[in-house]
C-alpha cells in the first residue's frame, strides 16, 4: 500500500514515516502544501495522511483541490487539539477520517488500516483469497494455514493484490505501489520478487495474465 504523509514538522513527519513504514506501508512524504497538492494530484496513493496546518497552501485548500479534481483516495486529516471547527471543515472538504494532535502512532496505524479496509469494501482485518490468508493487523501471511515468512516487500505486494482482488493489476502499477521513487524498480526486479514469493507460497496463489499483470487466484472466481 502506497501512502503519502504530509506534515511540516520534521520530527512528527519522521515519526509518521517510520511508524507507517514499519506497519507495512510504502511511505512517501511532503512537507508543504504545494508539494502535497502536486503529488496527490498527479500520483496514485492508496491513502494520504494530511496535516491541516501547512506552509504554502493550507491542508484544507489542498484537500478541496484534490476533490475538485476528482481525486478520490482516502484522506485522513491531522487536526489541532480541540479545534472542532477544523474537523468539521475537513470532513466537509472531503476528509474520510481525522486524528487530533497529539496522537499515538498506534492509533494512526489502526485508523489508516481501517480506512483502507473501508475503501476496499469494508473487509475484515483477516482476509482470504483461495488458499491465501493475510492478517492485516498482525501482518502475517498463511497458505492453507501454513505460516509463510514474507519480507516487508513481499507482504506489500500480496496486500496490494489482495486489496485489488477483483482485477488483474498491471506490472507498472504494482511497481508504483511497491517502491519509492529512488528504489530499483525495473520490471525484472518485480519478476524476481514474484518468483521468490511463488516459491514460498506454492502454486495456485499468484496468477499471471501475460502482457497484463498479476492477480490472486481464487477457485470461486474460476481463475
Ligand atoms: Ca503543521
Amino acid at each position: 500500500m502506497r501512502l503519502l504523509a504530509v506534515e511540516d514538522d520534521p520530527a512528527i513527519r519522521a515519526d509518521i514515516a517510520s511508524a507507517l513504514g514499519a506497519a507495512g506501508f510504502q511511505v512517501e512524504t511532503a512537507s508543504d502544501g504545494e508539494d502535497a497538492w502536486f503529488l496527490g494530484d498527479t500520483e496514485d496513493f492508496d491513502l494520504i495522511v494530511l496535516d491541516l496546518g501547512l506552509p504554502g497552501m493550507d491542508g484544507l485548500t489542498v484537500l478541496e483541490r484534490w476533490r475538485a479534481n476528482g481525486r478520490e483516495m482516502p484522506v485522513l486529516i491531522l487536526t489541532a487539539r480541540g479545534a472542532w471547527h477544523e474537523r468539521v471543515a475537513g470532513i466537509e472538504a472531503g476528509a474520510d477520517d481525522y486524528l487530533p494532535k497529539p496522537f499515538r502512532m498506534e492509533e494512526l496505524i489502526a485508523r489508516a488500516r481501517a480506512l483502507l479496509r473501508r475503501a476496499g469494501g469494508g473487509r475484515a482485518p483477516v482476509q482470504s483469497v483461495g488458499a491465501l490468508t493475510i492478517d492485516t493487523n498482525r501482518m502475517t501471511v498463511t497458505v492453507e494455514g501454513r505460516p509463510v515468512a514474507a519480507t516487508a516487500l513481499e507482504y506489500r505486494l500480496l496486500s496490494y493484490l489482495l486489496y485489488n482482488r477483483n482485477r488483474v493489476v498491471p506490472a507498472p502499477e504494482l511497481l508504483d505501489h511497491l517502491y519509492g521513487d529512488d528504489d530499483a524498480r525495473e520490471a525484472n526486479a518485480l519478476e524476481a520478487v514474484i518468483t521468490r514469493l511463488r516459491r514460498k507460497l506454492g502454486p495456485g496463489v499468484i496468477g499471471t495474465r501475460r502482457g497484463f499483470g498479476y492477480y490472486l487466484q481464487s477457485p470461486e472466481a474460476g481463475q
